[in-house]
């Protein structure tokens, strides 16, 4: 899809995380986190499937406990034969070097290791447990993910900045140190992993806030900084609508700037909530923006007093689910045909016009227009439909579009 407004990529190293490539202007991936226990093998294989059949390039697990630690290369291998390939990333605070040198099996098995730096080395006067945890990456070669998170931050280096602000001639406002203190964590974590032999070719930076504004000016610093690939992400988005749109907000304007290699939206699941909604929401970000396709995009008008019925809204619904379920074999089959545009309007007003623009479109008669649904195809009157089956025969004349257009006979 052409990519009409969005500034140009920053250019960042290229990191290869099982084969997935992030940075260095490759697709932005998505990603995704599993919230079971890691030790349950059975349920991480489960939803680690579920996310990667939803879209999701990577996927992190947590890596908290020995029993956890212990199940990686099981719940790995165990995808491996299911011939689900999704590069595995392992999530670690407070003992990911006392757990990557005593379970050598799970360092080999996972793609990447998500390193917190003010969590790694808490208490101590030297960083030991982040060199170690690096040392591992480099002995297996794998990349690493440095992740600062403004809940968890080095307090340590954030005290010190604050001492020198507060002997500084002009002092800052503490909110403006204390990203600083954010940004210098990632920065020279990074440059401590490339003493201890980790390139910047194999480090992922990211720095998440759980404010929007927060987030822009933060990522916006690092970008200045660093050409480490970067992981962009709202952290501790929240729920529902909130978390998707705060999401959206913060790393679209990012986006839009040429920031970011990599993204996931945190979100916190409904109660018996589907997890794999953090991966659409992602792909929709994308999407929207014009950086990716990833499922053809119904176009429908929001309804109004013109169309007071509810055949409308299923008529919208029905074709968004009938996309949805046919794209996974028609990815393989027809490529291209994520980028396809489908119109679902109301009534007359918008409802030619829009379906002019888009790949094929319908427009339903609005409340005393003459019953009759024009369909258009590549911008041209292409059937009027009428009587009870207009869904049914709509749905007809797309499969066949798509054949037509998307197939490998295609003209
Ligand atoms: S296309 Fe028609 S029904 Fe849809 S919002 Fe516009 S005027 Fe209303």
């Amino acid at each position: 899809m052409e990519n009409m407004a969005a500034q140009p990529r920053r250019k960042s190293q290229v990191v290869d995380v099982g084969g997935v490539k992030v940075g260095g202007g490759h697709p932005i991936v998505v990603q995704s986190m599993t919230n079971t226990d890691t030790a349950d093998v059975a349920a991480t294989v489960n939803q680690v499937m579920a996310l990667a059949r939803a879209g999701s390039e990577l996927v992190r697990v947590t890596v908290n406990t020995d029993q956890a630690a212990a199940a990686v290369a099981k719940i790995v291998d165990r995808l491996d034969r299911s011939g689900v390939r999704v590069p595995i990333v392992g999530d670690f605070h407070y003992n990911g070097h006392l757990l990557l040198k005593k379970y050598p099996d799970c360092a080999r098995a996972l793609a990447k290791y998500r390193i917190n730096p003010g969590n790694v080395n808490i208490g101590r006067a030297h960083d030991d447990n982040f060199r170690s945890m690096i040392e591992a990456a480099v002995e297996y070669s794998k990349p690493v993910r440095i992740g600062v998170n403004w809940g968890s931050l080095d307090q340590a280096l954030l005290a010190r900045m604050m001492d020198r602000n507060a002997q500084s001639a002009a002092p800052l406002e503490p909110a403006a140190v204390m990203m600083e203190a954010i940004v210098a964590s990632a920065v020279e974590s990074a440059q401590a992993a490339g003493r201890y032999g980790l390139d910047a070719g194999r480090v992922v930076l990211s720095a998440k806030m759980s404010g929007v504004q927060d987030l822009v000016a933060v990522y916006r610093m690092l970008a200045a900084r660093s050409d480490c690939a970067l992981h962009l992400g709202l952290t501790e988005a929240g729920l529902g609508s909130k978390g998707i749109v705060a999401t959206t907000a913060a790393l679209a304007i990012l986006l839009q700037e040429g920031i970011g290699d990599t993204i996931r939206a945190s979100l916190t699941p409904m109660p018996g909530g589907d997890r794999t909604e953090e991966v659409l929401v992602c792909q929709q970000i994308l999407q929207s923006l014009g950086l990716r396709s990833f499922s053809p995009q119904v176009i429908a008008c929001p309804g109004c007093g013109r169309t007071t019925s509810t055949f409308f809204q299923e008529m919208a619904d029905r074709i968004q689910t009938h996309l949805r379920e046919k794209m996974p074999a028609w990815r393989d089959v027809y490529p291209g045909v994520e980028e396809m545009k489908v119109a679902v309007m109301g009534c007359i007003v918008n409802g030619p016009g829009e379906s002019k623009h888009s790949n094929i479109g319908i427009s339903l008669p609005g409340t005393f227009e003459e019953p009759v649904a024009p369909v258009y195809a590549d911008g041209r009157l292409f059937r009027t439909l009428r009587g009870e089956r207009i869904v049914a025969e709509f749905i007809e004349i797309l499969e066949a579009y798509v054949e037509r257009r998307y197939g490998s006979h295609q003209a």
